[in-house]
């Protein structure tokens, strides 16, 4: 027998109940997930401003097929690039106040992108978080870079690797952790990386559109200028409401790129239309309106949570002030019960396991959205008061 690898590697997943599958849904409406016919209330979506269905937004993206057709029909180097295209870049590159961005088809790309093109001509040590999102990780693992991971969110972890490394570092972190839903301290980083003379590196998939005066994210939040992090990464898939990704930085920096990151040079511009949404997207985050609506429901969910009949058992609410409240279950197979449990009451929350996060702290993440309504948000904590004791009395 040839490959036999593969069903192996499934049965032994199946056993340790980590076993996979994609779902249809067949619809999504607001804060609505319809699967199997069912209809639950979303606590798993990333869509934490509801932008995805946004009139403005999606206005945009019919102006942007009339204007563009629907495809790139190219890569961007060859004729894939369109004024759509640079209309978002200089508009991200303007508000951020950066030297130039560039758009990739997905924030996996752009991760992979930075780690490859830094393989090809120099060594480049790379520290990161070690709980890095896995396109960055696995990017910098098969890059062949020296590569050590720091303890999570740790200055003094970070400070003893930066003092054994010699030459060009880079420092890589997260604006607002996927699986988490805390921020790395980034000023102090910043410091820290500015007196080594290295690089911080700020890959922002979850603070982008929800952080920032303009939605513009953690370096926006916290006036982190391109020279305190010089490679700003986000995405546009999660709080954007749309699809791909952004670097921003140096001239130097994305010309770089431009020229060696074969994620970019290889593969088809994203589609005009699309762009021309994201734009509008971040446009129509200005006024402040979806972020504050997401701030009282995160405030609404904490105060429900913290006199909830959950806290009697051991399950923990992880610290967290953003759309990410994960709650800690710490084994996969009462983690998948709960999450079936809630499904039974109308809610879909997905349990998040090994390896997409560290063993032994699985976990239901939770997340809140602009869309949820304040019974929304009740009902949630009662199913959860249900389920978590359902499980495990
Ligand atoms: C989702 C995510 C990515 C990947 O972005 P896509 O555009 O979905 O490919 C990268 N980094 C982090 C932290 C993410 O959460």
């Amino acid at each position: 027998m040839t490959f036999e690898f593969v069903s192996a590697a499934l049965d032994s997943r199946r056993q340790q109940n980590l076993f996979r599958q994609t779902r249809v849904v067949e619809s999504s409406t607001g804060a609505l997930v319809e699967v199997d016919g069912q209809h639950y209330l979303n606590f798993s979506s990333n869509d934490y401003l509801g932008q995805r269905q946004h009139m403005s937004v999606m206005q945009a993206w019919v102006e942007g097929i009339g204007q563009y057709g629907v495809g790139s029909g190219a890569s961007p180097l060859v004729t894939g690039h369109t004024r759509a295209h640079q209309a978002l870049q200089d508009y991200l590159a303007e508000h951020l106040e950066r030297e130039k961005v560039m758009l990739f088809s997905s924030g996996f790309a752009a991760n992979q992108a930075i780690c490859q093109a830094f393989s090809k001509t120099n060594k480049v040590n790379i520290l990161a978080d070690k709980l890095m999102h896995a396109s960055f990780i696995d990017a910098a693992m098969s890059s062949g870079l020296p590569f050590s991971r720091f303890l999570h969110n740790d200055v003094a972890s970070l400070s003893a690797r930066l003092s054994k490394v010699t030459g060009d570092c880079l420092i890589a972190t997260e604006g607002v952790f996927s699986m988490d839903g805390d921020s790395a301290p980034l000023t102090t980083f910043s410091d820290l990386a500015k007196q080594s003379e290295s690089w911080l590196m700020v890959d922002d998939a979850h603070g982008m559109g929800v952080l920032g005066k303009n939605g513009l994210g953690s370096a926006e939040a916290l006036n982190l200028s391109q020279h305190d992090a010089p490679i700003l990464m986000g995405t546009f898939g999660k709080a954007i409401g749309t699809a791909g990704a952004f670097i921003a930085g140096s001239a130097d920096l994305i010309d770089y790129l431009t020229n060696f990151a074969k994620h970019y040079i290889y593969s088809t511009a994203l589609p005009p239309a699309m762009s021309h949404a994201t734009l509008a997207s971040f446009q129509s985050l200005r006024d402040g309106h979806q972020q504050g609506k997401l701030l009282e429901n995160i405030t609404l969910f904490k105060q429900l949570f913290s006199s909830s009949r959950c806290n009697q058992y051991p399950v923990e609410l992880l610290v967290s002030d953003t759309a990410i409240q994960p709650l800690l279950v710490n084994d996969p197979k009462t983690c998948l019960a709960m999450s079936e449990k809630l499904k039974q009451l109308g809610i879909w929350i997905s349990a998040i396991r090994y390896p997409t996060v560290p063993k032994g702290q699985d976990r239901l993440r939770i997340t809140l959205s602009a869309s949820h309504k304040p019974e929304d948000i009740e009902a949630l904590v009662d199913a959860l008061d249900l389920a978590v004791a359902g499980v495990l009395e």
